[in-house]
């Protein structure tokens, strides 16, 4: 290692800038940042630089260099056209001690200046020693893209929770506890994707917990895995997957998306088909804040979009009771993943006003009642009907919507393995459609869609259209 790196506090100290023209224009920006006393020597100074002087924002001398101008300098940059003139300075300056960089010209400079990331107070510096400045500067490229864009309020934040930390923890050890549960965990996370107020909120909940269990404050996300194409996950998903230390998953999700996840994340099936037997509710509720009182990063993830058919909102409540933290990450509920894949618009302003998403469960083996859906609103012209879980019951479905007014003539579609390579489309008619799940062969998982925009599939189905059956016109 040929360079020492440092960062210097030249706040009120002299900067000797020798050159006025553009190139020493970009020192004089980035040095403005540190609250330098700048002072300015050439014979001829760039309108840029003149400006900056007529603003009292630095010291100009519109001359020759001359070794007097040394004076008090803490730091030299010399930025001149002529090299001998360069090197001539640089050698004054080195032989009175005061550290001097030459622009371009590594061999002369006593230090070289690195590329930075600045995100006051955060500062990142890359040099490649001064070999090959492009390197450098892809270099800091990609860290840029690491580096979350608030990564400097976030610091600025962690310093104000020092004096609480000091107040509250005693002993060193534990205040480390405290900030690295804070930096590793939720409540940095939060923070740096804009969420200050629940950053506080953990933050606080871990001061209060850190001397006595400091890992105590584990988080539950709750994120949407799309109708089942690994491509259809959302950014945010594809993060959380890969930040996970356990992942609680239904069985719709598939495994090109658990392969998405952490390699070393513990994956855990709490899946229930409609029709089999899995974990109950208050199992995965249970699994769920076991999991996080663990100080675990608990993922739930599941098909679709988490609070759509999907008991999100149980577990959320289930998490809220007993005082663990939660985020909700959303997904593409299969409704608009399957229809967009099927080629249904939902709504259309020619044939469709409103959408519903019904499941075809309610009102099922126990007929509660007060629990059917509105069928004479699902029944209505101009309404589209996506049902969910549906397929089992398709016959009640047809036959409720012909008794509440829906003409025989209605499209209706069932998809199966939607958005899949696996995709199945299934267009019919309400007189036609019945009876076909055992015909044609439905197995899970499939919507039924009922509406006018069905019959738009024909002309706009755009991905495996080989697959589709038209049943439209069969008896
Ligand atoms: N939370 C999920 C829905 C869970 S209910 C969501 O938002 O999508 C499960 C039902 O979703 C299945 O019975 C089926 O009707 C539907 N479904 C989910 N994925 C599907 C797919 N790829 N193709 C067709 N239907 C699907």
């Amino acid at each position: 290692m040929r360079y020492f790196p440092v960062f210097f506090d030249l706040n009120g100290q002299t900067v000797l800038i020798v050159g006025g023209g553009d190139v020493a224009l970009r020192k004089i920006s980035l040095l403005e940042r540190t609250g330098a006393s700048i002072r300015v020597v050439a014979p001829e100074i760039a309108p840029a630089i003149m400006a900056r002087a007529a603003a009292g924002k630095l010291k100009l001398a519109i001359r020759e260099f001359v070794p007097g101008d040394l004076d008090g300098a803490r730091l030299v940059i010399v930025a001149t056209s002529s090299r001998a003139v360069n090197r001539w300075i640089a050698k004054l300056s080195d032989s009175r001690n005061i550290p001097v960089n030459v622009v371009d010209d590594r061999e002369a400079s006593r230090f070289i200046v690195p590329a930075i990331i600045d995100r006051d107070p955060v500062l990142m510096a890359v040099s490649t020693g001064g070999t090959s400045p492009v390197l450098a500067r892809r270099l800091r490229e990609r860290l840029e893209t690491l580096i979350p864009a608030r990564i400097g309020e976030f610091a600025l934040w962690l310093k104000a929770l020092r004096r609480g930390a000091r107040q509250k923890l005693r002993d060193i050890d534990e205040r480390r506890r405290y900030f690295e549960a804070i930096v590793d965990g939720a409540a940095g996370r939060r923070f740096v994707e804009g969420d200050s107020q629940g950053a506080r909120r953990i933050a606080q909940q871990l001061l209060a917990t850190t001397s006595t269990a400091p890992r105590a404050c584990g988080e539950v996300t709750l994120v949407g895995a799309g109708p089942g194409n690994p491509e259809l996950l959302t950014l945010k998903a594809l993060r959380v997957l890969q930040d996970a230390d356990v992942i609680l998953h239904d069985r719709l999700v598939p495994a090109a998306v658990l392969d998405l996840a952490r390699r070393d994340a513990e994956r855990i099936c709490v899946g229930k088909a409609a029709d089999k037997i899995g974990s109950t509710q208050e199992e995965i509720n249970a699994l769920l804040i076991e999991h996080a009182r663990q100080g675990r990063r608990v993922v739930r993830l599941k098909g679709g979009d988490p609070l759509v058919f999907g008991r999100g909102g149980e577990e959320l409540q289930a998490l809220a009771a007993a005082r663990i933290n939660f985020s909700v990450v959303p997904g593409i509920t299969a409704a608009l993943g399957v229809a967009a894949y099927a080629g249904i618009p939902l709504t259309h302003r020619d044939h469709a006003h409103s959408v519903s998403f019904v499941t075809g469960q309610l009102g099922g083996q126990d007929k509660e009642p007060g629990r059917e859906p509105d069928w004479r609103g699902l029944a209505m012209p101009g309404a589209t009907a996506v049902f969910y879980m549906g397929h089992a019951r398709l016959d009640h479905i047809v036959a409720r919507l012909l008794e509440h007014g829906a003409p025989p003539t209605r499209p209706a579609a069932i998809i199966v393995q939607g958005t899949t390579p696996s995709q199945r489309v299934i267009t019919a008619t309400l007189a036609t459609i019945r009876g076909i799940s055992s015909g044609a062969n439905v197995e899970s998982p499939a919507l039924l869609i009922v509406g006018d925009v069905v019959a738009l599939q024909s002309a706009l189905a755009w991905f495996g259209a080989d697959a589709a059956i038209d049943l439209t016109r069969s008896a």
